[in-house]
């Protein structure tokens, strides 16, 4: 029972280098989080050697009693987290919970609406060669001018192809979407309401987001954006029916064995989930994407004002639009990635540029409102964005933006107690 750093100095090796850049750098795509040490320790435990086909109590496999307590808690964590009567921890990623409700409840062909992916839906709605958009005749609905999900359209496209389901979740939109009013159309055309909660999750649990879980149908999310988990997937219903359809679907479906360590570690960021810690650091999240918003738009803050989508965000993401801007998206994620922040380039509503260029960024603010981030910070970070998306920035900018990138990581330390640890 070698270390790593024994067994695999290459990959401890790695390992090391990828904490003093996690360490060292601001990291704001939205999608990620830093997961709490303890949510880690669950994930490098003994439970990554048990096998436990089936669900607590009703497995395929001896020596399972250790594991059914954990899975039992993440289920009833995550079912009180979003007032479910039903939850399925098993899947291993976002995109196979999404799998996972399609196989469970349609059949191949049948139609669906979805936000487009162009205007921030996820792969998983319908996008033309992944599975959802190979195995089901997709319908996808847009935003409007505003940037704001066009429920007109929606009602408009339920109305002529009388879909059996509409997913509403998006990766890439910045405001609330409007679930009474999609359950209203799905009711309206007797579809199914699935809602993909993976992005605003974190915020759902903190009430500081509305709740789809007692709207939809069927409710998925991953576990490691704003919730701040480990890397996995979650199923949730208060439908009965639905319900076993989707244990099937999941396991004997789609999976094997489950990962009794994900799950524990899932436990884990339910319970921190339900605290007032989690929910401070949520407020923050919210507190610092809107400041960042307030002060791109400022015109006295970034020269001339980097334009905003919809103006604003009642999320954890702000979407910057460069249709205008002689920077590119690409060329804009390369200037913060030289700053030391790092962000994803992402396509706008009828983006003008190629998709590997685009004429967008979105930036979030979930991990640095977990290394302790508040509104000075958060105002701090939004400037140095603003100076290093200016038309010129030399090298002499950029090493002066460095500097207080740095300031600003050494004074919210990331894992102190890990420091050397990974090797
Ligand atoms: N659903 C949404 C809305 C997402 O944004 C994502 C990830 O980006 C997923 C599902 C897929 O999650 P995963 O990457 O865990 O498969």
């Amino acid at each position: 029972n070698a270390s790593l750093a024994q067994v695999d100095p290459e990959i401890s090796d790695a390992l090391d280098a990828e904490l003093r850049r996690q360490e060292s750098t601001l990291e704001m795509i939205a999608s990620e989080n830093f997961a709490p040490v303890a949510v880690m320790q669950a994930q490098g435990s003994v439970a990554t050697n048990k096998y436990a086909e089936g669900y607590p109590g009703r497995r395929y496999y001896g020596g399972c009693e250790h594991v059914d307590v954990v899975e039992q808690l993440a289920i009833d964590r995550l079912k009180a987290l979003f007032g479910a009567s039903f939850a399925n921890v098993q899947p291993h990623s976002g995109a196979q919970a999404n799998t996972a409700v399609y196989f469970a409840l349609l059949q191949h062909g049948d139609t669906i609406l979805g936000l487009d992916l162009a205007h921030g839906g996820h792969l998983t709605h319908g996008m033309r060669i992944n599975y959802s958009g190979k195995s089901f005749n997709v319908v996808p609905y847009h935003v409007g001018g505003d940037g704001r999900v066009d429920m007109d359209e929606v009602a408009t496209l339920a109305r002529e192809h009388q879909p059996k389901m509409i997913v509403a979740g998006w990766s890439a939109y910045p405001r609330h979407l409007d679930f009474a009013r999609f359950r209203q159309i799905a009711d309206e055309v007797g579809a199914l309401l699935f809602v993909d909660m993976a992005h605003f999750a974190g915020l759902v649990a903190a009430g500081l987001h509305p709740n789809p879980v007692p709207v939809a149908d069927v409710t998925t999310s991953t576990t490691h954006k704003t919730l701040g988990g480990p890397r996995g997937g979650v199923i949730l219903t208060n439908d009965a029916a639905v319900a076993k359809k989707i244990n099937s679907a999941v396991f004997p479906g789609l999976q094997g064995g489950p990962l009794e360590h994900v799950i524990a570690a899932k436990a884990v960021a339910f319970k921190v989930a339900a605290g007032e810690e989690f929910a401070d650091r949520q407020r923050r999240t919210l507190e610092g994407s809107r400041i960042l918003a307030e002060r791109l738009c400022r015109p006295d803050v970034a020269a001339g004002g980097v334009k905003v989508l919809t103006g604003g965000t009642d999320v954890h993401l702000v979407l910057v639009d460069l249709v205008d801007s002689q920077l590119d998206g690409k060329q804009a994620e390369d200037r913060l990635h030289r700053v030391g922040i790092t962000v994803n380039r992402n396509a706008v509503p009828n983006d003008p540029r190629p998709p590997m260029v685009t004429s967008g960024l979105r930036i979030g603010t979930p991990a640095l409102a977990t290394r302790g981030f508040g509104a000075e910070a958060f105002a701090e970070v939004s400037d140095i964005i603003a100076a290093a998306l200016a038309p010129e920035l030399p090298d002499s900018a950029v090493q002066a933006l460095r500097q207080r990138v740095a300031a600003l990581a050494d004074g919210h330390p990331l894992y102190p107690t890990l420091e050397g640890n990974q090797s």
